[in-house]
């Protein structure tokens, strides 16, 4: 997860207007009242820390895994369908060599 590309919806302490805070934000775009950094980047790896924790992002990382071992199943299954696809015509190609003789 990379937080610096995250923006997360807040109220200005000191003009009480709603903005988008991102992570390089350093003032209030309304009212123009500078941030400190070191507090709006809290903000983020706090919000990074709490995600991380939710049983929810858990459970889509989980589900994003076994989607992965999905796709690789079903690697598998074209490399099998593909086998026995090619097994008919490997096996006509040596009775063809074998009737030659
Ligand atoms: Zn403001």
């Amino acid at each position: 997860m990379d937080v610096e590309k995250k923006t997360l919806k807040m109220k200005c302490e000191s003009c009480e207007n709603d903005f988008i805070l991102t992570f390089h934000t350093v003032k209030c775009p309304k009212c123009g009242i500078a941030f400190n950094t070191d507090e709006v980047h809290e903000i983020f790896y706090n919000y990074e820390s709490r995600l991380a924790n939710s049983k929810l992002y858990q459970h889509s990382q989980r589900m994003q895994k076994s989607g992965e071992r999905l796709e690789k199943t079903g690697e598998t299954i074209s490399q099998i369908g593909c086998l026995l696809f090619m097994l008919p015509i490997g096996l006509l190609c040596l009775w063809f060599i074998i009737s030659m003789f």
